[in-house]
């Protein structure tokens, strides 16, 4: 049925329901209120002077309207309340006097004046009865409340009877029907029964969305991977070749992997863990059980700048066991560029390591049977399938910083299986964390100097705007020329910024490492994703820019060895929400800080795709009802009860068409 179908409905408000993403009659009996007001009904005797209140009254005469100026009215007539006979002024809405039918019950909104026994209204509800919980949805202009409602309403006629919710759960949970439920939640009578309906929705949803993602998880189970014939051993061999002991948590993350890879099915896992919690190792080792089966493997991650710091640290590890690996960037020239291309196409090369580009460029392998992309989050949720799109099924594993707590990453990332690694290497110090006013930077820079002292290194982070590069491009020289002159010139500075070449970068980056630049200025985020011991400060400007998650990933990017680091947050702004890094070094802790503060539009620096955007459901505030959905999906396909549910008979089709 078409929206204009509906009584009162015309070309004009067609084109705003629109606008607000309504297009059929059940978008709109799914336009939920975003809150309620709750209207409290008084009477007169009970109110103060001047109080603001809502009465209930009848009509006593049909009003009169004074004009008083050009758009400057007032309306005015007689209320019985409570057998008080009162006078009400009404301004601006002369349009109303035809609403007033003698002898009809409405409710006032608005100030008692009990000496002049006059009422001045704010607002006007002329159908009483039932309203007393007052649905509030977002509008957009020229569309209001009262207009929206009333054609909310009119659907309401027309609520087709489909639930997906299946029959077993409706009975276990004893929920009401869809179609109470959406009558209630417009038209609420009272608390408990609109709590009733919105968990009865809610639930509607997420199960909706849980069985999606369970029903993929078991279609990724389902396809056959390699199944490697590696002796457990293999892991004790890996260890031995290792200058620390590993972690319990690298240790049961490496265990997971090995089962991953020797069994049947394709591996499909992330491994998440903390800012410095050692997860690179742990892929070291998938790489190395791939190269024992004789497979190739490649390394991706987001920035040439992290790629040659993983091709430096692996190298050395990877060489022990003759396993033999390359690094392929954007800056090679074109002979060797072609010399890695000839290699990895022959087989003489058994780990390549780039960035994401290394996928997408057509790069041909002779057996490529893993890849780890690392910070698998910036490459973006959508982004996971484009493997796939090639035609190529590898083993996959994911390493991600972002510490996402366990019960949100299983519906972000529900179709992999999960790693955490939550203890980090031990001897590890927490690095002290200050947040400072601008005002305070002296403070910052006498802590500076105390670190060049002792002859450390510090990163300076200053986030450009997007929009106005240039101009903060020059704030950047600005910033280091104000630190040359606070060291007095006797400090070398370099700047990293995104309009460097590659060349130019890699030059600065290496001075960086060699310590002839002591302070490394910054632009951007990733760039400081280098591993760099020597380093114990980072100074982070106009931190207030940057999710608490993203802050701590940068902060991580010191305190690697077991020096005391420091961090000093700079911002004017924002305070209270960066103190939470002051307090806390654990990552899930500020994620979930992080969360709690932002909302879940942006979660966990990992934009929302479509599919998760929900009506009603909200991942933050629902925890509990997730967690329920995710329990009740995973049996309705595990028993494969969906075979009799036509509706979710249909979702299968269409996830496996995708597939
Ligand atoms: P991230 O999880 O942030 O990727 P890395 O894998 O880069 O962390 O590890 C950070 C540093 O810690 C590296 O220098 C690595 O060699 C070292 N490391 C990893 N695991 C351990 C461990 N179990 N004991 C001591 N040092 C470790
Ligand atoms: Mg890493």
């Amino acid at each position: 049925m078409e929206l204009r179908e509906l009584k009162g409905v015309g070309i004009q408000l067609e084109k705003k329901l629109n606008s607000l993403n309504i297009y059929t009659i059940e978008d709109l009996q799914e336009y939920y209120p975003y809150r309620y007001n709750f209207i409290k009904i008084e009477h007169l005797q009970d109110i103060s002077d001047n109080e603001t209140c809502t009465i209930k009254g009848t009509i006593v005469d049909s009003g009169r309207v004074y004009y008083i100026k050009r758009n400057f009215n007032r309306l005015n007539f007689k209320v019985a309340s409570d057998n008080i006979l009162l006078n009400v002024t009404i301004f601006n809405r002369a349009f109303l006097k035809p609403n007033l039918t003698v002898s009809k019950e409405i409710l006032l909104v608005g100030k008692y004046n009990k000496l002049k026994n006059s009422f001045v209204a704010s607002d006007i509800k002329f159908n009483v009865i039932d309203n007393r919980i007052e649905p509030v949805y977002h509008l957009v202009e020229g569309l209001n409340n009262a207009t929206i409602t009333k054609i909310i309403n009119e659907s309401l006629n027309y609520i087709n009877d489909i639930d997906y919710i299946p029959d077993i759960y409706n009975e276990k949970y004893n929920f009401i029907s869809k179609r109470n439920a959406i009558n209630i939640i417009h038209n609420p009578k009272d608390k408990d029964n609109l709590k009733k309906a919105i968990v009865r929705l809610k639930y509607e949803e997420l199960f909706n969305f849980m069985f999606k993602i369970n029903y993929l998880k078991k279609l990724n189970s389902k396809v056959k991977g390699i199944k490697r014939d590696v002796d457990i051993n293999s892991i004790a061999d890996f260890k031995n070749a290792l200058t620390f002991e590993l972690t319990p948590d690298q240790d049961s993350a490496i265990n997971d992997i090995y089962n991953d890879l020797t069994c049947e099915s394709r591996m499909n896992r992330l491994v998440l863990g903390d800012v410095g919690s050692g997860k690179t190792i742990v892929a070291t080792y998938a790489i190395y059980l791939n190269f024992l089966s004789g497979y190739q493997s490649a390394l991706m991650a987001p920035t040439e700048i992290l790629a040659m710091q993983h091709y430096n640290s692996l190298k050395n590890i990877l060489e022990k066991f003759n396993i033999k690996i390359a690094l392929l960037t954007g800056s090679l020239k074109k002979k060797d560029k072609d010399v890695i291309l000839n290699d990895l196409r022959e087989g003489n090369i058994d780990l390549i390591i780039g960035t994401h580009a290394l996928i997408s460029q057509g790069v041909a392998f002779k057996n490529l049977a893993l890849v780890v992309t690392d910070e698998q989050h910036r490459f973006g949720v959508g982004q996971r399938n484009t493997l796939r799109d090639k035609g190529i099924t590898p083993d996959v594993l994911y390493l991600s910083a972002t510490p996402i707590p366990r019960t949100y990453a299983l519906t972000i990332y529900g179709d992999l299986d999960l790693s955490i690694i939550k203890t980090k290497p031990m001897g590890r110090k927490e690095i002290i964390t200050h947040v400072k006013k601008e005002s305070e930077i002296k403070d910052v820079l006498m802590s500076m100097l105390e670190e060049l002292k002792l002859g450390h290194q510090i990163y300076v982070v200053s986030p450009l705007i997007e929009n106005n590069e240039t101009l903060d491009l020059k704030s950047v020289f600005d910033l280091k020329e104000k630190l040359e002159m606070a060291f007095n010139n006797q400090v070398n500075i370099g700047i990293l910024h995104g309009k460097l070449k590659p060349q130019e970068k890699d030059e600065i980056m290496n001075d960086f490492k060699d310590g002839k630049i002591k302070i490394l200025i910054s632009t951007t985020v990733i760039e400081v994703g280098v591993d760099v011991p020597n380093t114990t400060m980072i100074v982070i400007y106009n931190a207030e820019r940057f999710g608490l998650a993203t802050l701590h990933q940068l902060r991580g990017r010191v305190g690697r060895n077991d020096m005391q680091s420091y961090c000093y947050l700079v911002s004017n702004m924002d305070i209270e929400r960066l103190k939470v890094l002051e307090e806390s070094n654990d990552g899930f802790y500020i994620s979930e800080k992080d969360y709690q503060m932002r909302g879940s539009g942006d979660l966990f620096g990992v934009k929302q795709s479509g599919e998760m955007q929900f009506k009603i459901a909200n991942l933050k505030d629902d925890y509990q009802i997730l967690l329920q959905t995710q329990k009740d999906a995973e049996e309705y396909i595990k028993k494969e009860l969906y075979l009799d549910n036509n509706y979710y008979k249909k979702v299968i089709e269409s996830i496996s068409f995708i597939n």
